[in-house]
């Protein structure tokens, strides 16, 4: 797959290898790294490489990327011991986004509140 990319985007630097991540798995499509300010003992980010400033960017053409990154969720949620977990994608300003490229927050490994804030 042909990556775009915004050379002023936090997210596709760190795609490029422009800034440093911790990087948890990767693809042609994907990558996953760990989010800097985490918020639960495993909080992971995965994110498309191609650059997708919020999900409402999606079209039926990334049905299968949004499916790969649930599934993405899945597996490192697994890898992670991880039986139970949350997966957040806040989308644009009012859904609290701060970082305008598309990622899948991935959140575990402490008793999650029924409540979503
Ligand atoms: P959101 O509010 O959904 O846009 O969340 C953006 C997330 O990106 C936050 O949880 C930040 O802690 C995280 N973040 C920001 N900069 C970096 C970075 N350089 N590496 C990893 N995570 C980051
Ligand atoms: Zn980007």
């Amino acid at each position: 797959m042909i990556s775009d990319s915004d050379p002023d985007c936090l997210f596709c630097k760190i795609v490029a290898g422009d800034l440093p991540a911790e990087r948890l798995y990767e693809d042609d499509e994907l990558l996953a790294f760990k989010d800097i300010s985490p918020q639960a003992p495993f909080h992971g980010l995965i994110i498309p490489k191609t650059h997708l400033a919020t999900l409402n960017e999606l079209t039926p053409d990334h049905a299968e990327l949004a499916g790969r990154m649930i599934l993405t969720a899945q597996a490192l949620a697994a890898e992670h011991g991880l039986r139970g977990y949350r997966i957040v994608v806040n989308t644009d300003h009012e859904g609290g986004q701060v970082v305008f490229h598309v990622h899948m927050h991935v959140l575990g490994g402490r008793q999650m509140q029924g409540g979503l804030g």
